[in-house]
C-alpha cells in the first residue's frame, strides 16, 4: 500500500460555538487524527495546560517564532495573537497523517494559500442566544472578554462561506457525527483512494490520476 498525503482539516467557528469540545470528542473516537497545537499570547484559562491546549508564549517569543518563519499562519484574534506552528503540520502531511487545525477565519485563508486542498469546516451555533449562554456557562472568561467575543461573532460567522462545510452545533452528538462524516468523505476521495489502494486499482485496470502516475 502506497502512502497518500494527509488531509488538513481547518475547524473554524466563533468563540463558544463548540469547536474545541467537538474536536476533542472526535480525537477520542479517531486517535489516528493529529491535532495542531497553536501558539498563543493569551493567558491560560483555569485547567489549560501548556503544550496540550496551546503553547502559551510571551509576545516577544511569538514575534520571534513568526519572524523566523516558524508559523504556517498567524492572526490577532480578540486582542491576542495566535499561530499555527509549521513543523507539526508538515510532519503530519509527509507521514500521511490527517491533521486538524482549530483556527480563526483569517488563519484559514492563509493556510489555504499554502495548501489549496485544505478542507474548511465552519461550526455555527444554533442561535446568538445559545452562543452567549455557552460562553457564560463555560465560565472561563471574564464578562468583558465574553462581551468582546460576542461582538466579534457576527463578523466571524460572515466567513462561513469561506469553508466547504458548515455544521450547526445544536445537538452535540449530531454535530459530532456530521464532523466524522466530513472526515470520512475526505478520506474516500478518488485521489486518496487510488494511492491508498494502488495495487487494487492496478489489478482492476483503473488508470491512476496523472498526478500520482
Ligand atoms: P475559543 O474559540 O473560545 O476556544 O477561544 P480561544 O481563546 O482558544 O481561541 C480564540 C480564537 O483564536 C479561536 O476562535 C480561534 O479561531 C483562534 N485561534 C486559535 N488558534 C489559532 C491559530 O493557531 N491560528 C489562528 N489564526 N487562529 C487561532
Ligand atoms: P469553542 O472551542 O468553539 O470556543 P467550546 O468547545 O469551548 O467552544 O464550547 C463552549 C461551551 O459550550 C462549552 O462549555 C461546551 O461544553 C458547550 N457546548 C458545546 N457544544 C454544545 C452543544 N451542542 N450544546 C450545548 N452546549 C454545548
Ligand atoms: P480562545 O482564546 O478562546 O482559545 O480562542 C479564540 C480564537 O482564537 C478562536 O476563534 C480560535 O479558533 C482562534 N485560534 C486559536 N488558535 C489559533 C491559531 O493557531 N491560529 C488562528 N488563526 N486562530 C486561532
Amino acid at each position: 500500500m502506497t502512502q497518500s498525503s494527509g488531509n488538513i482539516f481547518m475547524v473554524v467557528a466563533p468563540s463558544g460555538a463548540g469547536k474545541s469540545s467537538l474536536v476533542n470528542a472526535l480525537l477520542e473516537k479517531d486517535p489516528s487524527l493529529a491535532l495542531s497545537i497553536s501558539c498563543t499570547t493569551r493567558t491560560p484559562r483555569p485547567g489549560e495546560e501548556d503544550k496540550k491546549h496551546y503553547r502559551f508564549v510571551s509576545m516577544e517569543t511569538f514575534q520571534a517564532l513568526r519572524d523566523q518563519g516558524d508559523m504556517l499562519e498567524w492572526a490577532e484574534v480578540h486582542g491576542n495573537f495566535y499561530g499555527t506552528p509549521r513543523d507539526r503540520v508538515e510532519q503530519a502531511l509527509s507521514a500521511g497523517t490527517d491533521i486538524i487545525l482549530e483556527i480563526d477565519w483569517q488563519g484559514a485563508l492563509q493556510v489555504r494559500r499554502h495548501y489549496p486542498q485544505a478542507i474548511g469546516i465552519f461550526i455555527l451555533p444554533p442561535s446568538i442566544e445559545a452562543l452567549e449562554s455557552r460562553l457564560k456557562n463555560r465560565g472561563q472568561d471574564a464578562p468583558q472578554v465574553i462581551a468582546r467575543r460576542l461582538l466579534a461573532a457576527g463578523g466571524e460567522m460572515a466567513h462561513a462561506s469561506d469553508c466547504e462545510y458548515v455544521i450547526i452545533n445544536q445537538e452535540f452528538s449530531v454535530a459530532l457525527e456530521q464532523l466524522r462524516q466530513v472526515i470520512c468523505a475526505a478520506r474516500l476521495r478518488y485521489t486518496a483512494q487510488s494511492v491508498r489502494h494502488a495495487e487494487l486499482f492496478t489489478q482492476l485496470g483503473i488508470r491512476k490520476p496523472l498526478s500520482t502516475a
